[in-house]
């Protein structure tokens, strides 16, 4: 049974004047607030802060931590979100007074250090990316995809042009849209074939002198690798647009291929998957881009410069689109990818990757006759299982297994994503999870589909919280905490 008090809100375990702090008398003479500020300006009544000891906050926040479920403490096969383990090495590292407590207004020659190592993260970012130019700026994937468009869009409008299409296929994250449309593009959507790669005859129907880019993750979301990139690629050029490389799968693919060899113009990475910096809860992200030489001159500055003298300065592009983000982007994360790749160095992140794949698909093995995986034989670093067949025969969905998971002490894999896989479940085990912990999922998965369907329909059943009512926390969310009812 999981302790109760975690369930309850600090506000409910307050008593008057319960304190976690005791200050020493005031040896100043004292002055109301109303000497300090101006009335109107003062609040008519104290806010209702919960009044507590210090052992009940502890307690409160340790006990709710243990309600969640964590890399560090579940094997979490979250697909699409390469949701691997964090060394806690990186965190000691980036915690380092040196590092965590730099302030980003000093000047560049007293913190040489710091830029260096932003350097040398945007030297090894574009080595990665096989793309020469790299803006550390973006907070979050989706704001590299958005930097990114209006980096092409300026690029576009500075020759004349007028390209507002903006291509992507249906299997497509959902911020790939929204970042093209956020940045003033028309957003169409292709057809894929059936199975789950680019149509070309569809694309090229869409091709013309009104074409900017083509959005593409590769591998894509059904964990496959697009063999016709190279092609696309061309047939993008030859209109005279651009093609886009989601990188969020770039676990896959690792000093095995690299975007700009694929014929990607520009590209994001997302540190927080691919490079670990944590990223529970959604954030923080950080979300680089790289670009080809014609487009360096719109990214977002600061730029990290080295000069002759090995001194590191900051540089503005000079037609850049602005800034998206205040100072050099999120540095917490990016020191942990530093960190991560001055580790592994080349061959051992062509390591992560070909683990990650062979992981990847030995779980695809062990699965799939009891959730069959519509496409590919073999798979990249995650694979699509569809529960069709057990919805049909026991009227077991996705959704329950995905459920039933949590009883067994594992986070549950995304469901209903794609949306083309019909009882949708994507799994990404990454490199960092063993045979054992891969073994022990697979039986929990084959044990599930064995249980009374009506146990799962309840699903989870060991959780605080059980299975909300997805439709009323939809239409009637709760907010605030003052105005919901009981136990919601
Ligand atoms: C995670 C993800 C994104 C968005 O990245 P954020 O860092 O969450 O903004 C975009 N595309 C794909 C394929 C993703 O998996």
């Amino acid at each position: 049974m999981r302790n109760q008090q975690a369930t309850k809100l600090l506000f409910e375990l307050s008593h008057p004047g319960r304190r976690g702090a005791i200050y020493p008398a005031s040896d100043v003479p004292d002055r109301t607030l109303g000497d300090l500020f101006p009335s109107d300006h003062l609040a008519e009544s104290l806010p209702p802060l919960p009044e507590v000891t210090e052992p009940d906050v502890v307690r409160h926040f340790v006990n709710l931590s243990t309600l969640n479920m964590s890399v560090d403490t579940h094997f979490y096969p979250l697909g699409s979100c390469t949701m691997k383990y964090n060394p806690k090495r990186h965190e000691r590292l980036a915690r380092l007074p040196g590092i965590g407590d730099l302030h980003p207004n000093q000047r560049p020659e007293d913190h040489q250090g710091m830029l260096a190592l932003l350097f040398d993260m945007q030297e090894m970012l574009s080595e990665v990316a096989g793309l020469p130019a790299v803006s550390l700026q973006p907070a979050a994937g989706a704001q590299g995809e958005f930097t990114a468009l209006l980096a092409a869009a300026a690029y576009f409008r500075d020759r004349g042009e007028n390209r507002t299409k903006v291509l992507f296929p249906s299997s497509a994250h959902g911020t790939n849209p929204a970042s093209a449309a956020l940045a003033g593009f028309d957003t169409i959507q292709l057809k894929q074939t059936s199975n789950g790669l680019v149509d070309l005859e569809e694309l090229a129907s869409h091709l013309d002198d009104q074409t900017a880019v083509f959005m593409i993750t590769n591998p894509n979301t059904v964990g496959l690798f697009e063999p016709n990139i190279k092609r696309i690629s061309n047939m993008l050029h030859d209109v005279g647009g651009l093609v886009y490389i989601d990188g969020a799968n770039m676990n896959a693919i690792l000093g095995i291929t690299r975007p700009g060899d694929f014929g990607g113009d520009m590209m994001h990475y997302n540190v927080h998957k691919t490079f670990t910096g944590p990223h529970g809860a959604g954030g923080p992200g950080s979300g680089p881009i790289a670009v080809r030489d014609f487009l360096a001159d719109y990214l977002p500055g600061p730029i990290v410069h080295r000069g002759d003298d090995g001194s590191y300065s900051l540089e503005t592009p000079s037609k850049s689109i602005g800034r998206v983000r205040s100072f050099f982007g999120n540095v917490g994360i990016l020191v942990r990818g530093y960190c991560y790749l001055r580790t592994l160095g080349a061959a051992g992140l062509r390591d992560v990757s070909e683990q990650a794949v062979l992981n990847a698909n030995y779980l695809k093995a062990k699965l799939e006759d009891i959730l069959p995986v519509p496409n590919g034989q073999r798979c990249m670093h995650e694979f699509v299982a569809s529960a069709k067949q057990v919805k049909q025969q026991r009227g077991v969905t996705a959704m329950d297994i995905a459920k039933r998971l949590l009883d067994y002490g594992f986070h549950a894999p995304t469901v209903y994503f794609p949306l083309d896989v019909p009882e949708a479940m994507m799994m990404e085990p990454t490199e960092t999870e063993s045979k054992e912990t891969l073994d022990a999922f697979a039986d929990a998965v084959r044990s599930i589909l064995s249980e009374d369907p009506d146990l799962l329909h309840t699903a989870p059943h060991s959780t605080s919280v059980s299975r909300p009512d997805e439709v009323t926390a939809g239409r009637n969310p709760c907010l605030s905490w003052m105005s919901c009812p009981a136990g919601q």
